[in-house]
């Protein structure tokens, strides 16, 4: 039933350098040393800085005469303060690169601190908005190895950061195309320790990723591509990799389609993540088990002009009866074998977010490339329906 770890072992460049293959994180002082690191600094989250898989990283690279630093001060939703912090480490320690480490928290943060070391204006000067992009100086930015411990936001492969402006209480998108990370290990082994409500819910992530990517109207065949085998690894993995978190065949599919998703999703996302964003920050509720919840009403709000598109992925999935309702059947299913609740009730998402959200979702950047422009009060009616469960 599992494939030979050598068969799951391969260098790719696309969208960047990416090692892929248990066990590799061993390369990582050798590929800092080809990177011209010699003072790294890994930035993780605190959760994760005492877990030896952390300290061995960086042990490793000590032993290989690397003078690597650690830098773990960040929150689960990372602030500005945050990367003000990581910026002061890395300068008092003379870092001359980032180890990004962690779930997608740690691996935003952490491409943000690179994307600042070499800058003289203030985080939000480069908000994603119009061409604020303009205003970075490239030569100033630090490389990064991207090293994911969780299999969802795929953020390793991004070219942003979501930070918390908790002045103003948003959440921002930092962007450059130069934040994409110079190279990327996915080493499922640093994924085995996920619990399995975690990994369902991030792994349902991965599938929102991919599956808005194909709903999206933006042309970008290639992306389309993508989408559709991301979404057939998570279909063919993601329980497996739930019901034994020792799976490191499932595992390593998990990441790679987690990679594949955030590669997609350069073609947009959508409803899902439209309202997964506002609920996230109201309700401090889970980003992965918010999309898993709403996957199927959204869907189903999106019917009319997704039918063809989900027949092709019918197909490609090899479901039943390929069409629109063989889609929604599957991941309802699939919801249903890995414990995600059918009810934003469930998670306490209170009936009252209905009314308020609905606005906010609309303003949300997701929301540009869901295949139909919902008003507030659409966006409010699939919330609704979400909450009590009506599809
Ligand atoms: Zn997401």
């Amino acid at each position: 039933m599992n494939a030979p770890i050598a068969s799951l072992t391969a260098n790719w460049n696309y969208p960047t350098a990416v090692k892929a293959g248990p066990g590799r994180i061993r390369e990582l002082p050798q590929h800092c040393r080809d990177m011209g690191m010699k003072r790294p600094l890994l930035v993780t989250d605190p959760g994760l800085a005492p877990l030896p898989i952390v300290t061995g990283a960086v042990q490793a690279c000590r032993d290989a005469g690397l003078d690597c630093g650690l830098f773990s001060g960040i929150k689960g939703n990372p602030t500005g303060r945050n990367v003000e912090d990581g910026v002061a480490a890395y300068r008092a320690g003379e870092h001359d690169g980032v180890i990004a480490f962690g779930g997608g928290s740690a691996l935003d943060a952490a491409k943000a601190i690179a994307l600042m070391v070499g800058q003289s204006r203030p985080l939000w000067d480069f908000e994603d908005v119009g061409d604020n992009y303009l205003r970075v100086n490239v030569q100033g930015m630090a490389p990064v190895i991207a090293v994911p411990t969780t299999a969802g936001t795929g953020s390793e492969v991004g070219r942003a950061s979501v930070i918390t402006d908790d002045e103003a209480h948003v959440k921002r998108i930092i962007f450059h195309a130069r934040m994409l990370p110079t190279l990327v290990i996915l080493d499922a082994e640093l994924t085995a320790a996920l619990p399995s409500r975690l990994t369902a819910a991030t792994g349902m992530d991965a599938l929102s990723h991919n599956l808005e990517a194909l709903c999206s109207p933006f042309h970008h065949p290639m992306a389309t591509g993508i989408g559709m085998e991301g979404s057939r690894l998570v279909h063919q993995y993601l329980r497996r990799a739930v019901e034994d978190g020792q799976d490191i065949e499932a595992r390593h599919q998990m990441l790679v389609a987690s990679s594949m998703g955030a590669t997609a999703f350069q073609k947009g996302l959508g409803a899902m993540h439209a309202l997964a964003h506002p609920l996230g920050a109201l309700y401090d509720a889970h980003h992965g088990m918010l999309n898993a919840i709403l996957m199927p009403y959204v869907l189903k709000a999106n019917e009319s002009v997704v039918s063809d598109t989900m027949t092709r992925l019918a197909r490609y999935l090899d479901l039943p009866k390929p069409g629109f309702g063989a889609v929604l059947d599957w991941v309802l299913a699939l919801r249903e074998s890995i414990g995600i609740p059918h009810t934003l009730a469930a998670i306490h998402i209170p009936e009252a977010a209905v009314g308020t959200v609905g606005a906010l979702a609309v303003q949300d950047g997701s929301a540009a490339t869901n295949p139909i422009p919902f008003t507030p009060q659409e966006y409010d009616r699939i919330l609704g329906h979400a909450i009590s469960g009506t599809l």
